[in-house]
């Protein structure tokens, strides 16, 4: 079982930086025991210009028809089944088995983690996978269909012969799949974890519940949207029907939050009736950004996080002022990224307007060092699309690890929703707000993080400020205290006398 991931580069990225995301080094030949045999690691070329790393699986087959045995279920009985075992095409075909050996011997590249090159492995890099002998139950016109949606430039599918001397026997079982375009690699490896399996159609380990969850896992990005995502859970899962729905409805529940991202605020974005009549009325939207650019400017920040960036309207109004650096842009949603990239025509923009800008996947209820050491963060419209219960969770990562100078949170003011006309009594103003807070509420939350973190706390109305029920968004401006910016420097600085030390 074989399969190799290869990449180009430049001298100034070379192409062996793929050795440091994958964790394994191009110049070693390493060897690791999995449960069904051993799995090698080695690179066939290793260049500036050109690296591939193989990856082979070599099955033990006694293993196997061991584990097979001891799990029962159907298999190994019947007497076609146990010549089945030595005829089998375990040893050669790239399978469920090579997945599971690519989860163990890639952990790390897996889960998309680099401690070494954070901003190479958060990328997308010129990709060539190939797959020699790919069992595909479905046969050439389903693989297509499988890799197709998921971005490659170039998915190649040749149908493999039975034997190429007996033409007329027709083909094999087997396709040789070529995959080439630009993709993170993590991206890459998931779709090939699961995808593996898919096209083999026939698992031979257990398939436990908690497949379920390693499938949300891997297919965080792309199995939501792929349209065929039945075929994929319901073959992945072993024809399982139970593990199926679940899995089935949980990505479902993905997909709807993500196309609700599509009209983010879709209440927000209804003209202001109220502004000047004489002018054109101005969004709720817009008075957002300009409030935020405004307090941007005022904390004199120049490397700016916009953290739940959605579409990247912030950060394409924030490219527009020189005087923001760098612009950060952090979202969940894969979807709403790709959208966000389009609106800023990134692929096409001049280098140097380009380096200002990053826009990066990640969840904001993890800490995360790459957002370490930026003068403010925003969030814009994003506290609110996060459960009760988890709220803590982005408090620490953005508060007490993130730590920039300056925070702000813009919210919905509940209050204000009996003004608007097109939103029925009780409801929030978007299907995915799990709460909208009263003016009170926010400030008691505000107050509470900023105490426990070493920062102040402003609030600023944002919208026409009703007298009655305030405005109708509500803008928290948090300040870092200049006893913790001191705090922040001393650390810098004994770190740096230690290394001087050392
Ligand atoms: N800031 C934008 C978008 C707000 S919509 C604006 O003001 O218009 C909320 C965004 O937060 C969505 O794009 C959603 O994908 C993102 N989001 C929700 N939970 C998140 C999480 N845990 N981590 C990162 N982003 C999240």
């Amino acid at each position: 079982m074989f399969l190799t991931i290869g990449t180009t580069g430049t001298p100034e990225r070379p192409a062996t930086d793929l050795g440091f995301l994958l964790h394994k080094h191009p110049d070693r030949a390493q060897a690791f025991s999995t449960s069904h045999g051993t799995a090698h690691v080695f690179y066939p070329e290793a260049s500036a210009e050109r690296c591939t790393a193989a990856l082979l699986l070599e099955v033990d087959p006694v293993a196997l028809v061991r584990r097979g045995k001891g799990k029962g279920k159907g298999r190994g009985g019947a007497p076609d089944a146990a010549l089945a075992q030595y005829v089998n095409d375990r040893p050669y075909a790239a399978s469920s088995l090579l997945s599971v050996a690519l989860a163990t011997v890639f952990t790390s590249a897996l889960s998309g983690v680099c401690r070494s090159m954070p901003e190479r492995a958060g990328a997308p890099l010129p990709l060539r996978i190939e797959v020699p002998a790919l069992p595909a139950r479905g046969g050439a016109e389903l693989v297509r269909k499988l890799f197709v949606p998921l971005g490659w430039e170039r998915v190649e599918v040749t149908a493999v012969a039975l034997d190429e001397q007996f033409p007329e026997w027709g083909d094999s079982r087997y396709v040789r799949l070529v995959l080439e375009g630009e993709l993170r690699l993590a991206d890459a490896l998931r779709q090939l974890y699961v995808l593996l399996p898919v096209l083999d159609d026939a698992k031979h380990y257990w398939v436990a519940p908690d497949e379920v969850d390693k499938l949300l896992r891997a297919g965080e990005g792309w199995l939501a949207d792929h349209p065929e995502r039945p075929l994929i859970t319901r073959r992945y899962l072993s024809h399982r029907w139970g593990l199926t729905r679940q899995a089935d409805q949980a990505l479902e529940l993905v997909r709807l939050a993500e196309s609700d991202d599509l009209d983010v605020d879709s209440v927000d974005n209804a003209v202001d009736e109220s502004t000047d009549t004489e002018e054109k009325p101005v969004p709720l939207a817009e008075h957002r950004r300009t409030a935020i650019l405004e307090a941007l400017r005022g904390a004199g920040a120049h490397r700016v996080l916009d953290l739940g960036c959605g579409q990247g309207q912030l950060v394409q109004a924030l490219l527009k002022d020189v005087r923001f650096t760098e612009i950060v842009g952090v979202d969940v949603s894969m979807r709403a990224l790709t959208i966000a990239s389009r609106r800023l025509k990134l692929d096409r923009m001049g280098e140097r307007q380009a380096g200002r800008v990053t826009l990066q996947q990640g969840s904001l209820t993890y800490t995360d060092k790459r957002l370490k050491g930026y003068d403010a963060a925003v969030l814009s419209e994003v506290v609110e699309h996060l459960d009760l219960d988890r709220l803590p969770a982005l408090e620490y990562a953005v508060f007490g690890s993130a730590r920039p100078r300056t925070v702000l949170v813009t919210t919905p003011n509940v209050e204000y929703n009996v003004r608007w006309e097109t939103l029925p009594a009780g409801h929030v103003r978007h299907g995915d707000h799990r709460f909208e807070w009263t003016r009170a509420e926010f400030r008691a939350w505000a107050g509470k993080v900023a105490e426990r973190h070493g920062y102040t706390v402003a609030h600023l109305p944002v919208g026409p400020d009703d007298p009655e029920v305030g405005p109708p968004t509500q803008l928290a401006v948090f300040t870092l205290t200049d006893t913790e910016i001191d705090k922040k420097t001393d650390k810098k600085t004994d770190k740096k006398k230690e290394a001087e030390a050392a």
